[in-house]
């Protein structure tokens, strides 16, 4: 048995003390019946929890969409540097939520946290090939000769062979911003391709995994629940 606080505060969507409102609104019912308090003890499993009627425990994982910041590790502990579990409030960090694959420290962009082990697998299997969208900027030119390198699947100097990955040159002065898409996230995977070209990641944002875009209305730092449209998207 848990509380009705803490099962509603799982969901992502609320803090314990919006959940606190809720009741108070009489928005709140178990199946069927009205909550009156955020202290009561229900057993989730097969729980009908609504909030102004609409099921609210369909989903039995937690999904989060995190703005990265450049600064923090892509890891649920790290004995030294902060981590983007840090960014969440306490009691998001205890219902074993874990990035769905890792962002460099200085990487900025879409993070998806969840504690739904096996569609984190199926997202990050090489097998599965979901693209991952990022944009970077290069202290150099970047030329149409980088865009077929990238194209034709590059061999690295200490002979890590890459899948064909997309390089989108955009329109700039300086020519050194583009759009990166890879079919697989092997360690500094993009800084080590272009390091490969002569040239080196200034910036670097991922904008994108498969269907799932970084919402623009997130500021680094902040995070929000998936919408039921988005997580369906990544099944
Ligand atoms: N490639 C990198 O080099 N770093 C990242 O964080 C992601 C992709």
């Amino acid at each position: 048995m848990e509380r009705l606080d803490k099962i509603l505060a799982s969901t992502g969507r609320w803090s314990r003390r919006e959940v606190k409102e809720l009741v108070r609104a009489g928005r709140v019912r178990a199946c069927g019946a009205l909550v009156k308090s955020p202290e009561e003890k229900y057993e989730r499993e097969g729980l009908d929890l609504r909030v102004d009627g609409e099921s609210v425990l369909a989903e039995k994982f937690t999904y989060l969409m995190l703005h990265k910041p450049a600064g923090l590790v892509s890891a649920t502990e790290d004995p030294r540097q902060k981590t983007v579990l840090e960014l969440l409030p306490e009691h998001l960090r205890k219902i074993g939520l874990f990035p769905a694959g890792r962002l460099d420290r200085d990487t900025e962009g879409l993070l998806l946290l969840t504690n739904d082990g096996a569609l984190a697998h199926e997202l990050l299997s090489p097998k599965n090939h979901v693209d991952k969208r990022y944009f970077v900027r290069v202290d150099g030119r970047l030329d149409g000769e980088d865009v077929r390198a990238f194209e034709e699947g590059m061999t690295l100097p200490d002979g890590l062979r890459c899948l064909p990955a997309g390089l989108e040159l955009l329109e700039c002065p300086a020519g050194d911003e583009a759009l990166v898409t890879l079919r697989e996230g092997k360690y500094h995977q993009i800084k080590r391709m272009l390091s490969a070209r002569g040239k080196n990641v200034t910036y670097l944002k991922r904008l994108a995994m498969g269907p799932l875009a970084l919402d623009p209305g997130l500021g680094k730092g902040e995070w929000r629940p998936l919408t039921a449209d988005e997580t369906e998207g990544l099944r």
